[in-house]
Formats: structure tokens, C-alpha cells, sequence
């Protein structure tokens, strides 16, 4: 989290330096007449966008883009009246028909701009995506296959990612809460939402099993006001307030919001000199922080996959254990352990060489994953053993995955001119049970599969039998 709150603070100083940096003209008294003569002036917000914006249960627009949005007008001389909506698609409904004439914070987009008039950025925040922590890297989204992205419904988010990442498959959420959910829960592979608000979310949720694994390139948010087409002076008049915002105001905003260290207190012409003269120094710092979190996550992952088949290894699967027990007692749900070894593998080996053996093994490894859901773990446990940790399981729905497993090695050509089997040790957490006695009593199972002749699946159930 300390990396997640340097690269926010990188970002927050060296967009609010570049975005005051940028001038404008100054508001006049004819101006700020004009915005004392248009009395109340209707505004709609997402009131579910937290830290941004929200409406409080008093009905108060409260957050980044709140405060931002009062300093503004405050300075603007305008007084604005909310028109509160329980969503951000009844806001632009609302918008859209004309009933408020301000949107607080939102990126402009094609779409959009049929019916608004956009000011300048209030505030510039990166996109980012959420994965959970086993996730590699993304460097490039367009070579991802078969992965889902969560994404609330209606943002300017949806609409670009289905243009130009067609190989993502969107699901769309109610809030941004339940889209960060989801990847956590392992329903969604990521989510693609603002830095502030993941770092936000996820500290705040105490998600720790997520992670920001990589930054959409020209996928900033550049948050605005968008203003209804039929009041360009008004949009004018909001840009040179805008104009004014300097970047320890914006900082002290943010700072208040989200728990991150913005600095502030700085003499301003000081603030500018410092960050003009350290933004190469810092660019550079960033680019070598993310290329050695990049290697070093890549050094994580090769140390929790197994060389041979590929699988996630035992020291990954030790890792998950305490997870996946802490979430099954907190969910009360099922979990359940499917112990596998090959039969006479030995034999294979002695008559064919090891070179053969390994690609039994890297075959039995692909059925085996092929087999399992998306939400269990299957991993090599040793030798010629694979594990199953099934999340969310009983007994009788790990058996029907174990038996499937069997069969599928059954009735698979090895290429070596035999039938090859395996045999099978399913059980399932008790009330009482830890990880140990879960995989004591698999693999209990696996000895009467084995004594019992082989290629058979044999469960808990069986060791009281005998
Ligand atoms: P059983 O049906 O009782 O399980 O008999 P088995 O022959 O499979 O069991 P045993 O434990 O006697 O032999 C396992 C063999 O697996 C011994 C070991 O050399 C071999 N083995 C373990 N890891 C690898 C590997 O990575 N590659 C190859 N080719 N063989 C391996
Ligand atoms: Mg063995
Ligand atoms: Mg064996």
C-alpha cells in the first residue's frame, strides 16, 4: 500500500502542477452578474461514487468533486440548488431532459456531448486495474483472452472498453462497489476503475487480496462539469473559476477524502520550480519502481508455478489454504480437497524413461485443469500427486468433480500405447477442522482408492466405513 500511495501522490502533484500551470483569463463583474442573475442553478451527481461524490442519508452532495465543485461556483458567485437522483443513470436521464442544468464530474465522451458543453478538467485521475493478487501484469489488455471485466453500468468506462477492448467480456455491475466485489469474490478477472477511488476502495473494504496490476495508457479520467448545450456563457464562466483552483487546494481536497500524503503549505511559485525541476527525476523514479514491481511480481509468480506442468505449486496452494478456510468460515460455505495420484507410475518411468513421464504428467496436469471450475485451485503437490482446492464445495459436489478427473484420464490417449489411471482421495472441511487434518484425511482416501484396487474415486465417507 505505501507503493500505491507514492504513485497517487506522483500523479495528484504532477497533474494539479500541470493543470494550474495552464492559466486563463480572469472573471469579471459582468460575469459574476451574469451568474448572480441566473438564481439557483439546477445540478445533478453520481450519488454513488465514493471518494468522488456521493449523497449523504441527508441528502448532501458530499466528496472530492462536492468540495471541488463548491470552490468553484463559490468563486464563480453561482448558487447551485441539487436535484438528488437515486443513481448516475437517472442523473443523465435527468440531465438529458433538461431538469438540471449542471453534471458535477464526469468525462466527456462522444455520446455525451450531443447534449452537454464540457469545461476544462476539475480534476485529472488515471485509470488503473483492479485484478486480484495471483493475477499476472497487464501490459497490454488487447492480448488478454477470455477474461471478464466488471464495470458499473452507464460510465464513459463501459462505452470504450467495448470499442476498443472487444476480446474483454464486460459485466456490468449496479454499483462500483459490487464491480471491485466481484474480482475479489473471483466472479470478475478485473475491473478497470480511477486510481483514487481504487485506492480508496480497497483500503477502505480492507481488500487485500486485490491489487492494481497495471494503468491503462490514455485512459485518464479528466473529470469535468458538463453544462447543457443552451448555456455556453455559463461554461465559460465555470472555466475561468475552474482556472483559479491552484494545486494545494486541490491537494488539500483530495488529502481530506482520501488518506494519502498530498503536500501541502508550500509557497506556490516554490511548489512549481520544485515539481518542474524533479518531474524528470520523478518520471524516471516511477518507471524503475513499476519495472522492479513488475519483475518482482513476475519472480512471485515463478516461485508459486510448478516448472514442469505449469500448475500453481505447493508453496501457492500453502499460500491460498488460510484463505480459502477464512473465507469458507466467514461465508459458511463448503470447502473441499481432491487428492490425486497416479497409478503405477513407476512403471511408466522404468519402461518408457523419465522424458515420457514427464509428459504423462503434463498431460494429466492439463486434464485436471481443464476439468476443474474457474474458482478452484488445482496444483501439483509432488511427484506424480495433484492437488484440487475447491471453494464453495461439499462433498458430494467435489466428488462429482473427482469423478469427472477419473474418468477424463481414463478415457485419455497417453500416447504410450496403455490405459492410464489414477486414483482419488476426496474430504471436505468439518467444523473443526485446519488445513492439516483436511489434507490427512484426503489423502487417508487416497490410500483406500489405492488399496482397493485403483482408478477409483474414494471419499471421507469411506474411511468410517472401514
Ligand atoms: P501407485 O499406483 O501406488 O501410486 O504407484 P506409483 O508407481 O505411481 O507410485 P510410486 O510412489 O512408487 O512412484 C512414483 C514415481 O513417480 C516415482 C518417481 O520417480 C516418479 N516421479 C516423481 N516425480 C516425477 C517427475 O517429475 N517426472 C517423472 N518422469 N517421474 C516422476
Ligand atoms: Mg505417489
Ligand atoms: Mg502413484
Amino acid at each position: 500500500m505505501r507503493s500505491l500511495s507514492t504513485i497517487t501522490w506522483l500523479v495528484v502533484l504532477l497533474l494539479c502542477t500541470a493543470a494550474w500551470s495552464a492559466g486563463a483569463a480572469e472573471l469579471t463583474d459582468s460575469d459574476r452578474a451574469y451568474a448572480a442573475s441566473l438564481g439557483k442553478v439546477s445540478f445533478c451527481v453520481d450519488p454513488d461514487w465514493e471518494p468522488f461524490e456521493i449523497i449523504s442519508p441527508a441528502g448532501q452532495h458530499q466528496g472530492i468533486a462536492a468540495d471541488l465543485l463548491r470552490l468553484v461556483t463559490g468563486r464563480a458567485g453561482l448558487s447551485l440548488e441539487l436535484v438528488p437522483t437515486t443513481d448516475w443513470d437517472e442523473s443523465i436521464a435527468t440531465s438529458k431532459a433538461g431538469q438540471c442544468t449542471l453534471l458535477s464530474f464526469l468525462n466527456q465522451t462522444p455520446k455525451r456531448d450531443e447534449w452537454l458543453l464540457f469545461t476544462e478538467p476539475l480534476f485529472t485521475d488515471s485509470n488503473v486495474f483492479i485484478t486480484r493478487e495471483e493475477h499476472p501484469f497487464i501490459i497490454d489488455p488487447a492480448i488478454l483472452s477470455g477474461e471478464s471485466i466488471a464495470l458499473p453500468s452507464g460510465t464513459s468506462m463501459e462505452e470504450r472498453i467495448r470499442r476498443d477492448y472487444p476480446n474483454l467480456r464486460v459485466i456490468i455491475t449496479d454499483s462500483e462497489k459490487s464491480a471491485i466485489d466481484m474480482v475479489s469474490t473471483r466472479q470478475a478477472s478485473m475491473t478497470l476503475r480511477s486510481l483514487i477511488v481504487a485506492a480508496y476502495t480497497i483500503r477502505k473494504e480492507g481488500l487485500f487480496n486485490l491489487k492494481i496490476a497495471g494503468q491503462m495508457p490514455n485512459y485518464s479520467n479528466n473529470l469535468r462539469i458538463g453544462v447543457l448545450r443552451d448555456q455556453p456563457r455559463l461554461r465559460d464562466i465555470l472555466n475561468k473559476a475552474i482556472a483559479t483552483i491552484t494545486p494545494t487546494e486541490r491537494g488539500q481536497i483530495i488529502n481530506q477524502h482520501v488518506a494519502i500524503q498530498v503536500q501541502t503549505g508550500i509557497d506556490y511559485a516554490l511548489t512549481i520550480k520544485i515539481a518542474l525541476g524533479l518531474s524528470a527525476v520523478l518520471a524516471v523514479v516511477a518507471y524503475w519502481g513499476w519495472r522492479m514491481r513488475k519483475l518482482s511480481r513476475e519472480l512471485d509468480r515463478l516461485s508459486q508455478t510448478d516448472n514442469l506442468t505449469n500448475l500453481p505449486n505447493r508453496t501457492r496452494l500453502n499460500l491460498q489454504f488460510p484463505i480459502e478456510l477464512a473465507r469458507a468460515r466467514r461465508l459458511g460455505q463448503g470447502l473441499s480437497l481432491i487428492m490425486i495420484d497416479v497409478d503405477h507410475f513407476k512403471r511408466i518411468n522404468d519402461e518408457f524413461g523419465h522424458l515420457v513421464g514427464d509428459k504423462v504428467l503434463i498431460a494429466m496436469a492439463d486434464l485436471v485443469r481443464r476439468s476443474v471450475r474457474a474458482i478452484d485451485l488445482p496444483a501439483r503437490w509432488g511427484g506424480e500427486e495433484l492437488v484440487v482446492l475447491c471453494p464453495d464445495s461439499h462433498l458430494d459436489q467435489a466428488l462429482i468433480l473427482a469423478e469427472r478427473i477419473r474418468q477424463a484420464v481414463r478415457d485419455h490417449d497417453f500416447d504410450t500405447g496403455r490405459r492410464q489411471t489414477v486414483s482419488i482421495g476426496v474430504a471436505t472441511l468439518g467444523p473443526s477442522d485446519d488445513i492439516d487434518q483436511l489434507l490427512n484425511r484426503a489423502d487417508q482416501a487416497l490410500y483406500i482408492g489405492k488399496s482397493s484396487g485403483r482408478d477409483r474415486v474414494c471419499s471421507e465417507a469411506d474411511l468410517t466405513d472401514t
